[in-house]
């Protein structure tokens, strides 16, 4: 049963639609941020992904580079990217959709998770990555289990990208340098090893605010092109690759709710925790 806040940004989230809370310049990047993406809610997704395309050109993740240095020409609708956390065996159901309409997403993925044994998956999912689980949403075991190192490889070959979600999903603000590196930077060679590809995209866990701190934000900076952090707000006013923003929206979230989360009036209540992290440093 959704709380009071929930039904309000339900409700609030139509009203303001229709008093053009989503008309963004064409210069702005919305970016999405899905976690599970459970087979049940794919039609869901599906009709999500369609009314994100009427109002937004989506963005491939190639593009991104040339979006945040501004050689990308200024299109005729802004733009959407479609992110994915925590590199769930569902996720795929999501790619598909994708492809089929033409699009492609990016994927932030956790090693530690991937390289659990498929018996111990759901117990690092629960334990690491999303200890509250509703079992009316994720029920089957491709929605605890991780995509594996060949289903991820064929992510790529499909021109998705993979990106670095940490080593082990534990990360905090209070970790030493040692532990820090491991999540860091050493999940990054890890990641372009085992996928013989380049990792340029780091996703901060939880909430940004938490879990990366002064040093970690600059180790951050310095090891990636792009840092996609857990705080919503527009990138083009933003215009930094090191401080990417992004919108949570789940698949079974009725319309009006993302609604809300894709408007402008959520934004407001997160400016003291944005100027909170760019004052970090
Ligand atoms: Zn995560």
């Amino acid at each position: 049963m959704a709380n009071i806040a929930i039904l309000i940004k339900r409700l609030l989230g139509s009203v303001l639609y229709r008093a053009g809370d989503l008309n963004y310049s064409n210069n702005e990047l919305l970016v999405v941020n899905y976690h599970s993406t459970p087979k049940k809610f794919i039609p869901d997704f599906t009709a999500q992904v369609a009314f994100f395309e009427k109002h937004f050109d989506i963005l491939h993740p190639n593009d991104l580079t040339n979006y945040f240095s501004g050689e990308l020409p200024v299109g005729k609708k802004p733009r959407l990217l479609f992110t994915f956390d925590d590199g769930l065996l569902n996720n795929l159901h999501a790619a598909q959709v994708l492809e089929e309409r033409g699009h492609r997403g990016f994927f932030f993925i956790v090693p530690s998770f991937v390289n659990a044994p498929p018996s111990e998956q759901k117990d690092f999912y629960l334990q690491f990555i999303r200890p509250v689980i509703d079992n009316s949403i994720d029920e089957l075991e491709e929605d605890f289990t991780a995509m594996s190192w060949s289903q991820l490889q064929e992510l790529l070959s499909k021109q998705h990208s993979v990106g670095c979600h940490t080593m082990t999903h534990t990360m905090t603000a209070e970790d030493q340098d040692e532990k820090s590196a491991e999540e860091i930077v050493y999940s990054k060679q890890y990641l372009a090893s085992v996928l013989n590809t380049t990792i340029d995209a780091f996703c901060s866990i939880n909430n940004t605010l938490f879990s990366v701190n002064t040093k970690q934000k600059a180790m951050i900076a310095s090891h990636y092109r792009f840092h996609f952090t857990t705080l919503p707000g527009l990138n083009c006013e933003e215009a930094n690759p090191h401080f990417i923003l992004r919108r949570n929206i789940e698949c079974y979230w009725p319309k009006g709710q993302v609604l809300f989360a894709m408007g402008k009036m959520d934004l407001k209540r997160w400016a003291t925790r944005r100027d909170a992290y760019r004052r970090m440093r």
